[in-house]
């Protein structure tokens, strides 16, 4: 049965953290917007924007070394890690003015404070690390970083790293007392809670299969009701794909030209987690150390101090791995049904390119659980495998696109927001640094599809965010005033959530 339903203003597809940002932006912006939401599984943020999905990491660049290189010169860049803190504050001050408002309550649910650490041994690496210290701490962005090389010192912030260490490698961590702990999933939750109070209208279970443009310019979305079985049709002036590791296939389906040429790689993950409350108890910080040569970026180990559903847990891992799957409930059809004759040629440039990155993949899927525990030896050297149990976490989607610098069939390992040419559809593809930017990616799409009401709405976006549009890495005294700011109506204060750690 197929029947034509009602137009609507806005229709974003998924019930990620993408659409919820999406969504309670433009809700903001002009309340009158008749706004629905399509999403195939039964309740929001049950895919990459799960807690149990992601690392939950608030993406501020206090940790990851992946955002700093050495340049040729010697010197380090920290360039990337400042765009990365910059997109971090803009949804810092979003979220802050959301609970402000009123407009979601109880942050604690979502974010706590926790410190950022990044940790590395051996003689170079330890050097590196310092070399990266002096650089990041005289940036306005990074005050407050600390670095040590002092096993005493680090047997303070780090016990449950330091004791029992037996190897003499010269070991250092730099901390940033600014971290944070992000649940995602419950912020993606609170926003839809919000967005239906707001008369979004809010489908679960209905799938999007289809995409086409109407006559008029404007879209039909052809919709499965996965409880029924029916199959509707909805209009919609604009739509956002927010299908996470699903929206490369909705792109392809809009025919739009800028859709083209593209392709997914699908890489899946898996996390530890610590079942033991003594061991969890013992630990209090997000410590990221060096990916392994070879290795994509968003394998670069972690443990995690994480807070979900008001429990400390501890994490380890992601352990990157290979499956076709685009979504972590996707088929395994998935990415042989991404291959398009226009795409063909970019994946298989991508596949002859990335044979050793693929290799390393599978090889990842086949550690036995033992394999995995001697990765995790090197942060906990006495852990025991009887206190480690193994969870699938998200799936991730890279682009590979044409590059200039990197020719034919690139990966990518950020995040693309790819737009029609009139504005009317944008679909968000990639996925890191991922949540911890949605606002800011969210802005990129408002930016490029309604260039139109631009200027009427920015006094509305400074006043949610005020650093829109000014670097902050220029403003130190905004800075301050943001830190403290967001710190005081996210409940950040360090104090009152210092450490338990034994
Ligand atoms: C292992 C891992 C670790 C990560 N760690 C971090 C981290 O520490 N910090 C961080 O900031 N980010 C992290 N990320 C990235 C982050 O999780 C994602 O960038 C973010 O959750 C993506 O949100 P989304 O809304 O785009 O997608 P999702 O949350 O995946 O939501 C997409 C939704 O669309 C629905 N959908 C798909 N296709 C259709 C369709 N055809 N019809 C209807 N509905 C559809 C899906 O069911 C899903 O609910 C991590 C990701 C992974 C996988």
């Amino acid at each position: 049965m197929s029947n034509r339903q009602t137009d609507t203003d806005v229709i974003l597809i998924g019930a990620g953290i993408m659409s919820a940002t999406l969504g309670t932006l433009l809700k903001e912006l002009v309340p009158n917007w008749k706004i629905t939401v399509f999403e195939k599984l039964a309740s929001p943020g049950e895919e990459s924007s799960n807690e149990w999905n992601n690392a939950g990491t608030g993406h501020a660049a206090l940790c990851e070394l992946n955002y700093t290189s050495v340049k040729p010169d010697g010197s380090i860049d920290i360039s990337k890690a400042i765009s990365v803190n910059e997109q971090f504050q803009v949804s810092m001050q979003f979220w802050s003015y959301l609970v402000k408002s009123n407009l979601i309550r109880n942050p604690q649910d979502f974010i706590m404070p926790l410190p950022h650490m990044s940790m590395v041994q051996g003689k170079e690496d330890v050097a590196f690390l310092k070399k990266r210290f002096e650089t990041m701490s005289k940036n306005p962005l990074f005050q407050g970083m600390e670095f040590s090389d002092d096993p005493k010192k680090l047997m303070e912030w780090i016990p449950l790293i330091m004791k029992d260490r037996t190897s003499d490698e010269p070991i250092a961590a730099t901390k940033m007392d600014s971290g944070t702990d992000v649940n995602f999933g419950a912020l993606t939750r609170m926003l839809f809670e919000h967005l239906k109070s707001k008369n979004v209208g809010i489908h679960y279970k209905h799938s999007v299969d289809d995409i086409k443009r109407t006559s008029d310019g404007a879209w039909e979305l052809k919709i499965r009701n996965l409880s029924s079985g029916s199959v509707e049709r909805h209009t919609a002036k604009f739509v956002f794909i927010g299908g996470g590791g699903g929206s490369l296939p909705l792109l392809q389906k809009t025919g739009i030209p800028e859709g083209k040429h593209i392709g997914g790689f699908p890489i899946s993950g898996l996390f530890m987690v610590c079942n033991n409350p003594e061991v969890v108890a013992q630990h209090h910080a997000k410590v990221y150390g060096k990916a392994k040569v070879g290795a994509p970026p968003m394998s670069v180990p972690h443990l995690d101090t994480r807070f979900i559903d008001n429990q400390k847990s501890l994490l380890f891992g992601p352990f990157a791995g290979f499956s076709p799957k685009f979504l972590k409930t996707g088929s395994m059809f998935d990415l042989l049904g991404s291959v398009k004759p226009n795409n063909v040629l970019t994946m298989l440039a991508a596949g002859a390119k990335n044979l050793s990155l693929t290799k390393y993949l599978i090889q990842q899927v086949m550690l036995s659980k033992e394999k995995r525990m001697e990765e995790l030896r090197e942060f906990i050297p006495n852990a025991k495998i009887e206190d480690w149990d193994m969870l699938v976490a998200g799936q991730r989607v890279q682009v590979i696109k044409d590059t200039e610098a990197g020719g034919k069939g690139t990966l990518q390992f950020g995040t693309e927001v790819v737009t029609a040419g009139d504005g009317s559809i944008a679909a968000l593809l990639g996925a890191s640094p991922g949540a911890s930017t949605a606002v800011s990616v969210m802005l990129e799409v408002i930016e490029k599809c309604f260039p139109q009401h631009a200027k009427a709405w920015e006094p509305k976006i400074r006043e949610m965010i005020p650093s829109y549009g000014a670097p902050l890495m220029k403003n130190p005294g905004l800075i301050r005033e943001i830190h403290t700011s967001t710190e005081r109506t996210l409940g950040l204060n360090r104090g009152l959530h210092s450490a338990n750690v034994m």
